[in-house]
């Protein structure tokens, strides 16, 4: 074939036969083959004389992509053909209907969904939400294709090595705001654990290799105490003639790291760097789940187990469809170490997600929790609601959701994220019920209905007629299904809200002895989002809106702050005027960095710059902030990936940092002689709370750099009294 040479030919030849060879088990009839063999051959012409930016020819993308479908996914024959296609509509001269065609109405239909994603993640005109939803779309038509785009996604970020610094970043900011949650969601663990291990690699190169560094360094003295750890276990359970395996699966890098993250210690200190996984072959004397538990019972002869750290995922499976039995158990160093205990069956459900899911399905007609999220997702989009951005906050909001089980007072269990309601539990009962709600019975007590519930609580709602929603209930509730129900509501009333709008509006700018002029709203009207005095008037009068800050938003100065003691180098070759070296901030030539007002970064802090389109200024942010992975999932080419802290001393940064104690007299005057004193820092605002003997505070101040800081907080915690003290 033209565009191939003899070497390329014979690498496509390779991974082509390693991939037919991973078709063993799907293709089933002769024309399966056929049909994976046309698609490659269509697929290998069609993008011949293309090279991917590693040099290396195009065709192996699609068939990689394919590899993962069939082997890591466990997608059928017409998945791994629209796999192979998954880039020819939108990158070459073929259309949809010639690959309906050849290959059929399903593999066409897989491939045009495929396109559309694509389309949609090169548009850099839409919002990034708007994008989401569009790739969120593809989840009713066949599901099958977010499958594939996740497989795409992954040999994406496996090499991503060869992509310039912004588009490594864009494509991994998409990957940890979309891609490894929906792979969560799935059901696809293992998948989702490598593309957040890639996703870390390329945003904290330097943090990643250190930790991967230290794993190997002590691998021998790990891999010997987990043998130590298993070993009597095997005897246990071999002597009670159970068949089964056992493995202890060593962390990744990405969660050590946010262990270390969240609990803020060194790697030194993480203990449980490993977890033991026991698969069993179930027998027929008894159901798996109490098999699960027969050996549970079993490992506690030989481990003290930790009682209230049994995770029970075989009564109640996650809504990804995960089953599981997880126990604690003391190791001899004493050390708790996890134990997950798993039917053969359970471990592929894990492992596969989706796919096992629809073959054990099948089998058993059921709608499961995987079903029902899905449900939600449907009904959410058939919503009319007009706004993206809300709509993917509330689809995220249930995509890497922690669940607990509520039960209502029949005895029916549901599940809800951790954080919801007693708002959100009505809501799922019925609308109306929530509509009405005006409390609930909680473990047969009243309490309010924006009660955060717990795992294993009873829920009974209280209603009431004239009951009804107000915009304060979003502030309460954490579920999709409420959120949307409540906007429902307030938009359904808000037609004959413009009058009662105007009339508080009235009464309040009385109150304030305000008179209502032009220029009022035009501080008003963008202070609030709304286009026009009636959008105002309605908001106000719907209460999706108060007046009670306006206090604050009169007072505010809309001048946007520019950075006053910031330096910059650009590293690699751009150009040398974008160098800023002074910190004089009455020159307008040199305001070209801001800091972002989100995270604040200050030196030593690892950064990104977003290029603001409108100004061309330059917002400088940490590069693990969520503002910028949003940004740049969204507009990945305004990243400037490639600023660094100038070795040019500049003299202090913003930063906050908050603080928690016992409240004492005295505590004030200890705080600020070590911050201006010791420290000879400056304190730029100070806000202090004290209430039933604590005291919680907030500092800004100017520090040169993050080594003052971190000393700064150090030095501050041990101040008598102080419990607490982080960095916001
Ligand atoms: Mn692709």
């Amino acid at each position: 074939m033209a565009g191939y040479t003899a070497e390329d030919e014979q690498i496509i030849g390779q991974q082509f036969d390693k991939l037919l060879l991973s078709c063993n088990k799907i293709c089933k009839s002769e024309s399966d083959w056929e049909m994976i063999n046309k698609a490659f051959l269509l697929a290998k012409e069609a993008h011949k004389g293309v090279r991917r930016r590693s040099g290396e020819p195009y065709i192996l993308h699609p068939i990689a992509v394919a590899q993962i479908v069939v082997s890591e996914e466990g997608l059928g024959v017409k998945s791994t053909c629209a796999a192979l296609l998954h880039d020819v509509v939108e990158d070459t001269s073929y259309t949809v209907e010639d690959i309906e065609n050849l290959f059929g109405a399903k593999v066409a239909a897989m491939v045009d969904g495929l396109t559309k994603v694509a389309a949609a993640l090169n548009d850099d005109v839409s919002a990034q939400a708007e994008t989401f939803r569009k790739i969120l779309l593809t989840l009713s038509d066949d599901i099958r294709v977010i499958i594939i785009k996740i497989a795409d996604r992954l040999h994406n970020m496996r090499t991503l090595g060869s992509m310039p610094r912004h588009k490594q970043i864009k494509i991994t900011s998409e990957t940890m705001y979309l891609f490894a949650p929906l792979a969560y969601r799935l059901g696809l663990y293992a998948i989702k654990t490598e593309l957040e291990d890639l996703s870390l690699k390329y945003m904290y190169p330097e943090q990643y290799e250190e930790i991967e560094a230290k794993m190997a360094a002590t691998a021998t003295e790990r891999n010997e105490f987990i043998d130590r750890f298993i070993s009597p276990i095997k005897e246990k359970l071999s002597a009670a003639g159970i068949n089964f395996t056992i493995s202890g699966r060593v962390k990744t890098v990405y969660s050590i790291w946010s262990k270390m993250q969240r609990k803020q210690i060194p790697f030194e200190e993480i203990y449980d760097l490993f977890a033991v996984r026991i698969i069993f072959k179930p027998n027929d004397l008894s159901p798996e789940k109490a098999q699960c538990w027969h050996i549970y019972s079993l490992l506690t002869d030989i481990y003290a187990p930790k009682p209230d750290r049994i995770r029970d995922w075989v009564s109640f499976p996650k809504a990804n469809g995960y089953e599981a039995l997880h126990g604690t158990f003391m190791r001899p160093d004493g050390i708790w170490a996890e134990v997950q205990i798993r039917s053969e069956r359970m471990d592929e459900v894990a492992e596969r997600g989706f796919a096992a899911h629809w073959k054990y399905k099948q089998e058993h007609d059921t709608e499961d929790e995987f079903d029902k999220w899905l449900k939600d997702v449907r009904h959410a989009m058939s919503q009319p609601t007009g706004n993206a951005a809300d709509f993917l906050e509330n689809v995220k909001m249930t995509l890497y959701m922690n669940e607990m089980v509520i039960f209502t007072p029949k005895g029916e269990s549901r599940k809800f994220p951790i954080g919801a309601t007693a708002l959100d539990f009505a809501y799922d009962i019925h609308t109306n019920v929530g509509n009405t709600a005006i409390g609930a019975k909680i473990n047969h007590k009243i309490e309010s209905i924006f009660t955060k519930l717990k795992s294993g609580d009873q829920v009974q709602i209280l209603t009431a007629e004239t009951a009804h929603p107000n915009i304060e209930w979003l502030d309460h509730v954490g579920t999709m299904k409420a959120r949307q129900a409540i906007i429902t509501y307030l938009k359904r009333v808000r037609p004959n809200n413009i009058e009662r709008g105007i009339s508080i509006f009235d009464n309040r700018m009385r109150e304030f002895g305000i008179t209502p002029s032009a220029r009022l709203f035009r501080k008003l009207l963008p202070a609030y989002d709304c286009k026009n005095k009636d959008e105002f008037y309605s908001k106000l009068g719907s209460e999706i809106i108060n007046l009670n800050d306006i206090d604050q938003v009169l007072h505010q100065n809309s001048q946007n702050k520019v950075l006053k003691f910031w330096t910059f180098d650009f590293a690699g070759n751009k150009p040398k005027d974008l160098v800023v070296k002074k910190r004089d901030v009455d020159n307008l030539e040199e305001q070209k960095f801001m800091a972002a007002e989100c995270c604040n970064p200050i030196p030593g802090d690892n950064i990104t710059g977003y290029r603001d389109p409108r100004t061309g200024a330059i917002v400088v942010h940490k590069t693990d902030c969520q503002d910028l992975i949003a940004l740049a999932a969204q507009k990945g080419e305004n990243l400037v990936g490639n600023i660094k802290w100038s070795t040019y001393k500049a003299e202090s940064y913003l930063a906050e940092i908050k603080l928690r104690g016992l409240d004492r007299v005295g505590i004030l005057r200890d705080l600020s002689q070590v911050i201006t004193v010791e420290l000879d820092i400056n304190i730029r605002e100070l806000k202090i709370q004290s209430h039933d003997g604590i005291f919680e505070g907030k500092i800004s101040l100017y520090v040169p750099d993050t080594d003052s800081l971190y000393s700064l907080i150090d030095k501050v915690g041990k101040i008598k009294g102080i419990d607490k003290v982080e960095r916001v």
